[in-house]
């Protein structure tokens, strides 16, 4: 395992993730799967993993009871907690910090966040008192390092990230997000600060550990032996300011791929960073219906759907995973999939050929099976 010095102690370069533990599908609830659950944790150990993060609201509230109970059998100075308090859930900070420990099984937070400063949050979590309460915890060692996550546009960030003198800040890095989304703008604001990056999602939530077949074939033609995930990991090592990667696994095998991955492997060399945006482009040309939102198709749709919208759900939808899906909730027209009649009468009219009524029906099938319909 890689190692990285933090201020006066070693982290370990991957970090283990605690959103997405094995449950077992086949209860109503989807539980963590304790058994396999730990395997991955002891694994991790054995691994050289010392930095474990978890939150308050991840597996509603059991992962943090889980990890309590799976590291307990550890020395409590061979690992590292990471947590988080999220306003929007409980806002009763004292009440959550106390519960956080109880479930953790320990009387100090090695790592501790305010968790998801969104636009729409920073500014009650600098109203609501909290952060003066952690920095009172901190002084009795009851915290020992404080920071903050955060998907925050690039100019809340900084304004949060300017309150107080930060110890760290974790954000959502990947390549596919600095290519597209503001992260490299984000990475710099935080590198200008000085303040430390843990990563999140640098694999975004497991999208980028399969591309599509010619995507693949760039990486596989030039390191036939690496993963696909492992070209994300690597790219991230290119980048100073960051200090842990956390990634969220789920099976045993993804857990060892990543431990090969961060055993002395060399961070991607320019050549390579090049191949890996290359495919990156094809992927994402790939995986996106090109609607230009031209809105030439909605006047002529029956049902009056809003379709650049609906396309714009999809389009994140195949980058992001089905809880994208939940925007269909939002949507500016009545109308939404479930109501397109399959007319055809939108593609006629689109520049782009894009084959609307196959789109609408995937869509319906997906909103049809979700839980909540
Ligand atoms: S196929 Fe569906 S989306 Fe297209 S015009 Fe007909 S009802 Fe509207
Ligand atoms: S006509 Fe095609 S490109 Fe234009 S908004 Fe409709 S689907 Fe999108």
């Amino acid at each position: 395992m890689e190692f990285k010095p933090f201020k006066d102690i070693t982290l370990s370069r991957l970090g283990m993730g605690n959103m997405r533990l094995p449950v077992q599908t086949d209860q109503p609830d989807m539980p963590i799967d304790r058994v396999k659950a730990q395997e991955i944790i002891d694994y991790a150990i054995k691994g050289g993993i010392n930095y474990f993060d978890t939150a308050y609201i991840y597996h509603n509230g059991e992962s943090e009871k889980f990890l309590g109970e799976a590291l307990g059998k550890y020395p409590r100075d061979n690992y590292y907690l990471a947590t988080k308090f999220f306003i929007l859930t409980n806002p009763d900070y004292k009440a959550v910090f106390e519960e956080q420990l109880t479930r953790l099984k320990t009387n100090y937070i090695d790592f501790y966040m305010i968790h998801g400063i969104f636009d729409h949050t920073y500014q009650q979590y600098i109203d609501n008192g909290c952060i003066e309460y952690f920095l009172e915890q901190k002084k009795e060692g009851r915290i020992k390092y404080l920071g903050f996550s955060s998907h925050a546009g690039v100019e809340n960030l900084g304004t949060f990230a300017d309150h107080h003198k930060w110890d760290f800040a974790q954000i959502q890095l990947n390549y596919f997000d600095w290519r597209y989304a503001s992260t490299k703008q984000e990475y710099e604001a935080l590198s200008e600060r000085n303040i430390p990056i843990m990563v999140m999602e640098p694999v975004r939530g497991g999208r980028l550990a399969s591309l599509c077949p010619e995507a693949e074939t760039i990486l596989k033609e030039t390191r036939p032996d690496w993963s696909i995930a492992s070209w994300a990991f690597r790219w991230l090592k290119r980048l100073p300011q960051v200090q842990v990667i956390l990634s969220g696994m789920t099976t045993l095998e993804q857990i060892q791929d990543n431990i090969v991955t961060f055993s002395d492997v060399p961070a991607l060399t320019d050549e390579e960073e090049h191949l890996l945006m290359e495919a990156c482009d094809i992927f994402r040309a790939q995986v996106r219906t090109p609607c230009t939102a031209c809105r030439y198709c909605c006047d002529n749709c029956p049902v009056h759907i809003n379709i650049p919208q609906v396309l714009s759900v999809y389009n994140r939808f195949r980058l992001e995973g089905s809880w994208a899906l939940s925007d269909l909730d939002n949507l500016d027209s009545e109308t939404g999939p479930t109501d397109c009649t399959g007319c055809g009468a939108c593609t006629g009219h689109c520049p782009q050929g894009i084959d609307v009524p196959a789109i609408m029906e995937e869509l319906s099938d997906m909103v049809r099976r979700r839980p909540d319909k």
